[in-house]
């Protein structure tokens, strides 16, 4: 079977490395961004000098016209799609719940959770037997980030739930579906929350006391996309340095 992946917010962090990775295994890969172009071009480039096959294409996966102009495009390009990794996701400035407002709520849930549904949906329309689906959820969905951003742990707890029950409906068709949930990954997300150096600032109480890389992330979701896994659904790698 051709391997062909879709990876939403590939252009950077967790996505990019996982594009990389991935590619370098043998899949083509699609390199979904919304906003930086230059981003998933470098990663694009990246991957063919090593010798592998990608492609980049801009869509705001939180929206169905685009998940749809996605997909289709992804067909014409390799034909059907095998693989899947649900990868965007935003936060935004620290807060208590009490200071948060519905636009915000409702922005986060649609970005990290209403992807996740409506590219799961468009990938298994095709899907074939042996393919697999990962969800980059959080740490945060088991901690809450209190302090920090409920509505993003929520928006994490709604993608374990949907990790859960779809294992289950994809079960008898030979389809995984699992998730990672990284914690005090280095990448620039960090930074949209406020707080550049808030790994840095957490690591003492991370019991491997250091923030994790985006490669360490990437090779889990290949783990769990790999035939290596294919006793594997429904369940969660907690990548968290121990937290
Ligand atoms: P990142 O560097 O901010 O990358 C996220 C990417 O998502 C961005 O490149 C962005 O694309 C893309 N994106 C955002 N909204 C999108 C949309 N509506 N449609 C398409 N793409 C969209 O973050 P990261 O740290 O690598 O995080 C990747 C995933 O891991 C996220 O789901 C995050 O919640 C999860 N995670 C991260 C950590 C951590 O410590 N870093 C911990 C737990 C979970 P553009 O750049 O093109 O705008």
């Amino acid at each position: 079977m051709k391997k062909v992946v879709v990876i939403t917010g590939a252009g950077r962090g967790i996505g990019a490395a996982t594009a990389i990775l991935l590619a370098s295994q043998g899949y083509a890969v699609c390199v979904n961004y919304q906003s930086r172009a230059e981003n998933a071009k470098q990663v694009v480039d990246t991957i063919e000098k090593n010798g592998g096959q990608a492609f980049a294409f801009a869509a705001d996966v939180s929206i169905e016209a685009d998940v749809l102009a996605l997909f289709s495009a992804v067909q014409s390009k390799y034909g059907t799609v095998t693989h899947l990794v649900n990868n965007a996701g935003i936060l935004f400035a620290q807060s208590t719940l009490a200071n948060l407002s519905v636009e915000r709520f409702n922005k986060v849930l649609i970005t990290n959770t209403t992807s996740c549904f409506l590219c799961c949906r468009e990938a298994i329309r095709v899907m074939p037997s042996g393919g697999a689906i990962v969800n980059v959820s959080s740490a945060a969905s088991r901690l809450g980030a209190p302090g920090e951003y409920i509505d993003y742990a929520a928006s994490k707890g709604a993608m374990d739930s949907l990790t859960r029950g779809l294992s289950l409906e994809l079960a008898d068709r030979n389809i995984r579906v699992n998730a990672v949930r990284p914690g005090f990954i280095d990448t620039a997300m960090h930074a949209d929350g406020g707080e550049t150096n808030r790994v840095a600032r957490l690591a003492p109480q991370i019991p491997l006391k250091r923030g994790g890389t985006p490669e360490e992330v990437a090779n889990s979701i290949a783990w769990l996309l790999s035939d290596q896994a294919s006793y594997v659904t429904g369940t969660f790698i907690d990548i968290a340095g121990g937290k």
